[in-house]
Parts: C-alpha cells; structure tokens; sequence
C-alpha cells in the first residue's frame, strides 16, 4: 500500500475544497473521501486505489437519518448500513431496504459501512481486484479478460465490449426500486440526482462508474414518502446462504387493488452493471392480474436483452424464476 495522508476535515465544505484539487472522482482518484473504509482500504491494500490523500469524513454532521416533512426519509451519508436497515420506519415503510441491506455482507461490515460508501462500492470482478491482470476499469485501453476468461458471476444486462462488470450492492438494488434521490455538494454547489441516473453504463469509458465530479461530495440519500399500501420484498439468491454476493436477486415495490396491479416497480440485482431498474418488467405487470402468468411474462421482459458471456448464461433463467418467485411472494404477503 502507498504511504497516504490522512485527513480529518472538520466540515462539509473543507472536505469539498480538499478533494476538489483530485483530478478525477473516479478511478485513480488521488483524493478520495473515506466512509467505513471496508472498500476503500480493502482496494488500497490490493493496490487497486492508490490515493495520496485519505478524507476521514466520519466526523461530518452526516449521520442522521430523519422523517421528511413530506412523509419521506433523508438519511444522512455517513449513517450506517445497520443503523438504516434498523430504523423504525425503514422497516416498516420501506421494508425492500431493510431487508436488502440485511442481505448484504456480514453484522461487522455493515456496522461500518456507510450510505455512500455502499453507493460508490466497486466491483468484484477478480481481474479488476488483481492488479497482475489487464481491466479496463481499473486501467483503460488494457483489455477485459473477463470476457474471454472467468465470468460466471458478472454482468448480463448493460455490457459493453469493454467491461462486463456487475454492480455488487444489494442496497442499491433496494433504492432503484424507491426511487431515491442522491444529493451532492460540490465545488459550484450542491444538486440531486435521480437515483437512476446517478451510476453509468459502463460503454466505452468503464472507469467512469458515476456521475461524480472531483470534489462532490455525497450528504445524503433522500426517499419519497412511501406508496400507500405497497407490498414489498428482496429476494437474493446466491452461492451460499449469508456473506455472499448475489448472482440474482430482485427489489419488488407492487401495490394490488382487487386482483389487479396498480403500480409496479421493479429493480435487479446481480445481473446488471449498474442497479438495474426494469421498466420492462414494470410494464407487463401495471394493469394486469397478479397471477403466475404475469409474474412470468414480466421476468421474460425483464431479461429479454440479456448478453450471457461464456460462463454465466444460467443467469438469465436464475434471474426470471428470482424475479418470479419474489413476485409471488410478494403478492400473497
Ligand atoms: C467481505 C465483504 C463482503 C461484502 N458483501 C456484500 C454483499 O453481500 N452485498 C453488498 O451490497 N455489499 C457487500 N459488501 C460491500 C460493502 O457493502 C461495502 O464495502 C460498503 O457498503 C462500503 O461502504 P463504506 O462506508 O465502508 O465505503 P468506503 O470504503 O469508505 O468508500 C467506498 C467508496 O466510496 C467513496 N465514498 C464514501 N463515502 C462517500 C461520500 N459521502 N461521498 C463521496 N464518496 C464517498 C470512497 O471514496 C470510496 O471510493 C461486502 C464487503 C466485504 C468486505
Ligand atoms: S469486466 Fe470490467 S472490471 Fe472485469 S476485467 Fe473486464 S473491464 Fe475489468
């Protein structure tokens, strides 16, 4: 690991300014801001994230996470992971982030890891992890071995030529499907991007994994107020029961009048370079009978552009009986 300087900013502002003077937000990134850690130092230890300086931001006035007046919720970006999957009303109103983050890795890690850090986790494609191995996201123009090499758990949905990477969080998946919206405070001031439109397609520039300029610095994660009677569910499925990335899983938001589906969101896990949002699955299930027969026709639609590479074409069938299955459950709840 290189030798690093190790900052405390005292404030929002200071940290902003410091980071600013970074070339990049994103891979190579020579100021890099720290939440947990679990990430961060993991990557820097493998050599991967090499930063000169480290902003420890855990002494920010970002940890709350509070009712809006909305009716909505604004957790703060250094809340913990559990802290969040615990709250009152996360468990009782917006049930699909609990019980994704619960999912996701160990009590220790989540009692570390932050809001943002778990925004901003990176991969864990092994080439990108072994800096022996040519990756295009972690150096561009050097290849993508994964494509021609060990791809079982990666990406079937929103690969390009260059990187076929899958995005790993499983809170992620949960927040496509509320809709969440990321707020920033940058060196020209703060905004909010839709949760959507927050992490990229990997295309031609796979390094390039969010929207984040140099210096932005993410204060918090802002959920509208909930739907009103919405069944909610995470399924993950994975090579072994806890403590395991999923190869699938699906973040279900459904609201049901009579036997019909009134409103429908859909976001999958495992399969996607980004949190993947289906507008698709959306669509065959918004109007129709909640029935096995659309919870089918749905997941068909929701992999219909899959692109298997050599190793994980199972995904496709996992992730339609994974988005099944969760529908179902979700409706009889
Ligand atoms: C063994 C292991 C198993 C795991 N299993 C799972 C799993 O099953 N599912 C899952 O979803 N995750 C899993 N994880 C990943 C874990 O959820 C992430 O490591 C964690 O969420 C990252 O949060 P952090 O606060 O520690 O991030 P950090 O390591 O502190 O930061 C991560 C990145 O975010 C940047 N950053 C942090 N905060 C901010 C901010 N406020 N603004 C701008 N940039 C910021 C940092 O600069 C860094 O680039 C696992 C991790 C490990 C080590
Ligand atoms: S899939 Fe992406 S992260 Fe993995 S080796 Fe290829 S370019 Fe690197």
């Amino acid at each position: 690991m290189r030798i690093f300087e190790f900052i405390r900013p005292p404030d929002p502002a200071t940290a902003v300014a410091a980071a600013a003077q970074s070339k990049t937000a994103q891979q190579g990134a020579d100021v890099r801001f720290m939440g947990g850690g679990t990430t961060l130092i993991d990557l820097m230890k493998l050599n991967v994230e090499n930063p000169a300086r480290v902003l420890d931001i855990n002494r920010l006035p970002l940890n709350k996470i509070e009712v809006t007046p909305e009716g909505g919720l604004k957790i703060g970006a250094i809340a913990r992971n559990s802290d969040l999957a615990y709250h009152a009303k996360v468990q009782l109103d917006y049930a699909v982030l609990s019980q994704a983050i619960l999912q996701g890795a160990s009590a220790q890690i989540r009692n570390m890891a932050t809001v943002g850090g778990n925004l901003l986790q990176r991969t864990r494609c092994v080439y990108f992890r072994d800096i022996a191995m040519p990756c295009n996201k972690r150096k561009p123009g050097t290849g993508c071995p994964a494509i021609t090499g060990h791809n079982r758990t990666l990406a079937i949905l929103g690969t390009s030529e260059q990187c076929i990477a899958t995005n790993p969080s499983d809170m992620c998946v949960a927040m496509a499907a509320l809709e969440a919206t990321i707020h920033i405070q940058g060196p020209k001031g703060t905004r909010a991007v839709a949760f959507g439109d927050f992490h990229l397609l990997p295309g031609s520039a796979p390094q390039r994994e969010t929207v984040l300029e140099s210096g932005d610095l993410i204060t918090h994660v802002t959920l509208p107020p909930p739907i009103a009677g919405s069944k909610q569910l995470y399924l993950k499925l994975r090579d072994r029961a806890s403590y395991e990335f999923a190869l699938a899983s699906a973040a279900i938001v459904l609201t049901i009048a009579g036997s019909n589906i009134t409103q429908a969101r859909i976001a999958l896990g495992g399969v996607g370079t980004k949190p993947w949002r289906s507008p698709e699955a959306e669509a065959a299930l918004i109007g129709k009978a909640a029935n096995d027969v659309t919870f089918r026709q749905a997941a068909e639609a929701a992999v219909r552009n899959a692109k298997p590479q050599s190793e994980n074409g199972f995904k496709i069938e996992l992730a339609k009986r994974c988005l099944t299955h969760a529908l179902r459950t979700a409706a009889a709840g």
